[in-house]
């Protein structure tokens, strides 16, 4: 790498990747990514669990639709081994919070109502976004309320569960109906999702990217232009240029840098910026006179302002994958059994569960999901007080007779400083202006990752647009200084 590059990438997650590709394919190889991870993948992250290899971030991709997945099809180039994933029968597996299965005709009609209420704040979302109106917004539970069926009893709010929270990670309380339904993730690419259980992991599919354009031996990456286990902690930037500092006292320079890092990790204190992007607006005993210089700077202050509050007004959820290893097969197997859910008068109480068996034979591998503060709940418990609230779940549903595990793996997403969460998600009164100053480059620091790409934010495509996105921004800034929209740009609400 040059002593001086045009562009640093911090984080080498799908966005920074497909940034610095973006970039490189351009003409512009001049670049640097830093990452603090001693791997690349970021939320994309498979690991050795008990001889198999197992997702703790993205796992499933979505295909089959009228608009082709890059990533689904990158899988099926690999020949990565994908599972078609069968929710279809879970009417015949929920289980009751004291045990035993809700008898089937139960359950079908308790889906049916939670089927007509999604399609009913789907048309809901629409008229909304009809009126033109921009501030006309609900979060999902209003218009559930509107619907006159909200979920209240531990069945009726499994089912909400798996509708809503499965897929935003956080309750339908918080989140904005018309920003995420409908799911534009699932009508373009399709509604069939597929998990992705292959030894060479979904990891793989990044690697293929960054092959592409990295030199690499095998599946390693070697090029100097990657520099892993660099923990940023500062970015100075001015109108001449930036300078980027690493935990470890190193010290970068470059025209640009794009930062990547999720929302989480924007919202924590882990990279300085300076000057600082405000928190607040100026309250302070002013000294009089007031000379030009500290006017200027309150006066540009209070313009950044834009910037910090579209960084903190948006929500980072956390959803957890808990995997089990057992020394055998207690659950039912074959066709129709691989998801099932347990119901509790507590929402989101060790709720999804999903078997091995067709991915994974013989593994005696099961998982369960978690959310939102049930997640951040759980990851601040030792693995075995976690592994006893577990036992007691496995055991209402099937008996007392079961083996304990011989392995628990609990990823803690919410408190690694590198992520501060898992994937954002729309909250309720968070404008498409805020989210437009989401994405907006401050001077010369641009912004990508999921958080930025509206139409399929928090999955892995999100991150893939937004790299893109990001980058053909920035080589159009490059090439032409009237598109450097960052500098001393001020956008005021
Ligand atoms: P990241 O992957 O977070 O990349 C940012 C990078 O920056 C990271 O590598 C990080 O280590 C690095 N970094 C952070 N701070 C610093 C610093 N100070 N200095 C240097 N580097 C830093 N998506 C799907 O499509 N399908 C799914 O099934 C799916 N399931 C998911 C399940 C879980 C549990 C999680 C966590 C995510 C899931 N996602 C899924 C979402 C998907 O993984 C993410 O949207 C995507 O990977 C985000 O990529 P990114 O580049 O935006 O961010």
């Amino acid at each position: 790498a040059s002593p001086s590059p045009t562009v640093i990438i911090i984080g080498a997650g799908m966005s920074g990747i497909l940034a610095a590709k973006t970039l490189h394919d351009s003409g512009i190889q001049d670049i640097l990514i830093l990452e603090a991870n001693s791997k690349i993948g970021g939320r994309i992250h498979s690991v050795q669990f008990r001889g198999h290899t197992v997702e703790l971030g993205a796992n499933w991709v979505i295909g089959g639709g009228p608009r082709s997945n890059h990533l689904y099809e990158i899988a099926g180039k690999l020949n990565l081994k994908t599972y078609l994933s069968d929710y279809g029968n879970i009417s015949a597996n929920i289980y009751k919070q004291e045990g035993g299965l809700y008898p089937k005709q139960v359950v079908s009609a308790a889906l049916e109502v939670a089927e007509t209420r999604d399609q009913f704040c789907t048309s809901f979302s629409a008229r909304l976004s009809a009126s033109g109106h921009n501030h006309d917004d609900v979060s999902i539970l209003v218009s559930q309320r509107l619907f006159k069926e909200v979920p209240t009893t531990p069945l009726d709010m499994v089912i909400d569960y798996f509708y809503n929270d499965y897929e935003d990670a956080e309750p339908p309380r918080v989140t904005s109906l018309k920003n995420t339904i409908p799911r534009y993730e699932f009508l373009d690419f399709g509604d069939q999702t597929y998990f992705l259980a292959d030894s060479r992991g979904f990891e793989s599919i990044l690697i293929y990217i960054a092959k592409q354009f990295l030199s690499h031996k095998h599946e390693v990456i070697r090029d100097q232009r990657l520099k892993l286990n660099k923990v940023v902690r500062e970015i100075n930037y001015s109108k001449n240029g930036v300078q980027v500092k690493t935990e470890d006292g190193s010290m970068y320079q470059a025209k640009y840098v794009i930062v990547s890092v999720s929302v989480g990790v924007l919202q924590s204190d882990l990279i300085v910026f300076k000057p600082h992007l405000p928190v607040s607006s100026f309250i302070l005993p002013f000294p009089l006179p007031l000379p030009f210089s500290f006017i200027k700077q309150v006066l540009l202050n209070l313009k950044q302002q834009w910037k910090t509050q579209a960084i903190y007004e948006f929500d980072m959820a956390v959803y957890t994958k808990i995997f089990l290893k057992f020394p055998s097969k207690f659950w039912p197997s074959g066709p129709e059994t691989e998801f099932f859910l347990y119901a509790h008068e507590k929402r989101g109480y060790y709720p999804i569960w999903q078997h091995l068996e067709t991915e994974l034979p013989g593994s005696n591998i099961l998982f369960v999901t978690v959310t939102d503060e049930e997640a951040k709940r759980i990851e601040q418990q030792p693995d075995i007080k976690i592994q006893e609230e577990i036992m007691d779940v496995l055991k209402k549903m099937f008996g007392n007779d079961i083996p304990e595990p011989e392995e628990i793996l609990v990823p803690r997403w919410w408190s690694n400083r590198f992520f501060k969460g898992s994937f954002s998600n729309w909250p309720i009164g968070y404008s498409q202006r805020r989210h437009m100053q989401l994405k907006e480059p401050v001077g010369r620091i641009y912004f990508c990752g999921e958080h930025t790409y509206s139409r399929y934010l928090g999955y892995a495509d999100a991150a893939y647009f937004a790299g893109i996105e990001t980058a053909n921004h920035l080589i159009k800034c490059l090439k032409h200084e009237k598109y450097c929209n960052g500098h001393d740009r001020h956008s005021t609400k």
